[in-house]
């Protein structure tokens, strides 16, 4: 499913949270975080097996997942939850067209395995056919066009965003795209782990799936890679797409079709939708001039191979059990090491989840969060800002010109939490009884046609991309804004009243909502005004000082080897971790300004600093698998979880102090090499 890359590498910045449902096996009135620790680790040493490492020890990575924590905890408990809201609909007598209605069919088509089994791939026969029926470059361009409005993004991608220099208005961005593997360092990396995964794409999966259809695996499968593989080789790495000035080109219409000749774009935006604008923003150029020239030289045949594929493997998770296998075996297994899959309740209800899921959250915002949490989040948003304000003025390198612009960007902020105010209209959304097939085209084709509308209308400045029962928030720069879904806020088993401030301070104010407002500040979000445009408001002189200190993290995270050789990419997930560090730093001076603090009395053992950390770190509670770690590190620009801890809190004064760190210890980092940035 291709909706989740409607999220622009802009919007790379998104935190991703790795999630266990066995933090029900406790009876909930053990204390939040001093249940979860490890006292016979030393916290100076590793900080994150101190803080759960009785947990880790007990909730083992399950087979289904790559790797377990608290995002799966939080998930494994909304699932149930969505469970119960699918199951009444399904059986309620919903008028057609009503919410419920969709809910309840879209459900009961997903749990219709023997329909699904009998139904084949029947479903995608017109497109197959348009495929077979392709004679020459215009035939192949027309498919594309087609394909990109139901979601299947072969070539490249393109999506609708706001124009990152003119934040007023909606832009279409030409990227690249149109390869098989997670990035382009899977086709190039010698390593002895990437080369099995590649060995595996190119020998065993391509031609299986291809062979499944009845098409000609082999020959098939040796043109798909050819082709992807050139591709990759003018595709950007991670960190070059970092650059938002270096990924933001444009482009008239005339000049895109100089940039690709056999593409005629007037034609292919007619057939797309693309309308109302006269410049487009291509990121990648050099990616489209090596697409030119495959155009050139790629037999025909090899096209329709490479086509064929795209259409089965997209679709692959909502066909029959075969499709839905070797898509496990190659996507699950060998590229994230999950040994089983999940129940296929879950896998529909996370479908469901991409192609509706505001019309579950409005039923799941009435019953589980409550305008008393939301009123707690949003007056803990306005602390962290309050503090930031004050951080901002004290810094002793920021001069006063660039502080007066650092504090403009933060007083305009706007934040969102828990729920949209106004909803998404799915009103023409289509879904029907009994084919889950089509119910996931009809989802794809509603959300291009939703994305692709937006050219040429006012910018909704109310949008959320993400729903409220998601474990995961975001910071848009072109909006300004940090957005908090519900989901975000909760622990499993413990109600919101019960969690001390100190610790809600480590889980949500540091780790979610301080850390989201860094971004607007971090090394890409700081390159965006208070209006979201990109333009330049830091003096040569802060610039230079930022660039300085940020540096020291880039090197303390590209020190870090997580597994065999690997190292982390200190450049590409500098943006992240800065977020982290900075989201410690705002919690933690929120935290002195409560009641809590200032009365300092233990709670568990613990004092509230103490319970601030381990508030933080049960945010980054779990673990993951070693293939889950490979892949993290080649395609995210967020460190594996432990280093989310470890990393960041190296650098806190407080800290030390907290936990009584000392020279020589893992933990301990030399006053001089600590980062000093907010
Ligand atoms: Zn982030």
């Amino acid at each position: 499913m291709n909706i989740l890359k409607r999220i622009s590498s802009a919007l790379l910045i998104l935190i991703i949270l790795f999630s266990c449902k066995n933090f029900g096996n406790r009876p909930p009135k053990k204390d939040v975080v001093a249940s979860l620790m490890d006292t016979t680790v030393n916290p100076g040493i590793d900080f994150s097996k101190y803080a759960f490492g009785t947990w880790l020890k007990n909730n083992p990575i399950p087979a289904a997942y790559s790797s377990w924590g608290i995002g799966n905890l939080v998930n494994e408990d909304v699932l149930e939850k969505l469970k119960v809201i699918n199951e009444k609909s399904m059986k309620s007598d919903a008028k057609m067209g009503s919410n419920d209605q969709k809910i309840g069919d879209f459900y009961a088509s997903g749990m219709d395995s023997a329909g699904i089994e009998k139904a084949g791939i029947s479903v995608l026969k017109t497109e197959l056919q348009a495929i077979s029926n392709i004679k020459n470059t215009t035939d192949l361009i027309n498919v594309v066009a087609h394909l990109h409005t139901i979601g299947i993004r072969p070539l490249f991608d393109m999506d609708v965003y706001q124009d990152q220099i003119n934040s007023e208005v909606y832009a279409l961005y030409l990227t690249q795209g149109g390869i098989g593997m997670p990035n382009r360092d899977y086709y190039f990396n010698i390593d002895e782990r990437t080369t099995k995964i590649r060995n595996d794409y190119r020998n065993t999966h391509l031609s299986k799936m291809l062979s499944l259809a009845n098409f000609d695996g082999t020959k098939g499968a040796k043109a798909i890679y050819s082709i992807e593989e050139k591709l990759a080789q003018k595709s950007r790495k991670l960190e070059e797409l970092d650059d938002p000035y270096a990924n933001y080109n444009k482009y008239s219409l005339a000049k895109l079709n100089t940039l690709t000749p056999s593409i005629n774009w007037s034609d292919f935006f007619s057939k797309t939708g693309v309308k109302n604008i006269d410049t487009f923003i291509v990121g990648q150029p050099e990616f489209f001039t090596q697409l030119e020239s495959l155009m050139k030289t790629t037999p025909i045949e090899d096209w329709k191979a490479y086509l064929n594929y795209r259409l089965l493997i997209d679709n692959a998770p909502y066909l029959n059990s075969v499709f839905v296998d070797e898509q496990f075996r190659f996507f699950g297994k060998t590229i994230s090491g999950k040994t089983e899959k999940l129940p296929r309740w879950k896998r529909v209800l996370n479908n469901e989840e991409d192609v509706m899921g505001e019309l579950l959250g409005q039923q799941f915002v009435k019953e589980f969060f409550p305008p008393k949490t939301k009123k707690r989040y949003e007056d803990m948003v306005d602390s962290i800002i309050s503090v930031f304000h004050d951080r901002i003025i004290a810094l002793d390198w920021m001069t006063p010109i660039t502080k007066e612009k650092a504090l403009k960007k933060l007083s305009t902020i706007s934040k969102k939490v828990g729920y949209p105010d106004t909803w998404k209209d799915f009103s023409d959304l289509k879904i029907v009884k009994g084919n889950y097939v089509q119910n996931m085209l009809n989802g794809q084709q509603w959300w291009y046609n939703y994305n692709i509308s937006k050219l040429g209308k006012k910018v909704d400045r109310n949008e959320w991309e993400m729903t409220p029962q998601t474990y995961n928030a975001y910071y848009n720069p072109s909006n300004n804004e940090i957005v908090l879904p519900a989901g975000i806020f909760v622990i499993p088993n413990y109600k919101d009243e019960d969690i001390d401030d100190a610790v809600a301070l480590g889980y949500a104010g540091a780790s979610t909502i301080g850390h989201e407002i860094t971004h607007g500040f971090d090394d890409y979000g700081r390159q965006y005004d208070e209006k979201g445009n990109l333009f330049n408001w830091w003096t040569p002189e802060d610039e230079k000082q930022f660039l300085q200190r940020t540096h020291l993290m880039v090197e303390q995270f590209s020190s870090y080897v997580v597994l065999d050789s690997l190292h982390i990419n200190g450049e590409s997930t500098l943006g992240e971790n800065l977020a982290d560090y900075g989201g410690i730093l705002l919690g933690l001076d929120a935290l002195k300004r409560t009641k809590q603090y200032k009365e300092n009395k233990s709670i568990a053992g613990l004092t509230p600093t103490q319970r601030y950390f381990l508030g933080y770190a049960l945010g980054w509670l779990g673990h993951s698998k070693r293939e889950r770690i490979a892949n993290q590190v080649l395609t995210d620009v967020h460190s594996p979880s432990y280093l989310r801890v470890n990393g960041p809190f190296s650098n806190i004064p407080e800290f030390y102090a907290a936990f009584g760190i000392q020279k020589g210890q893992p933990m301990w980092r030399p006053d001089s090499l600590q980062v000093k940035v907010w």
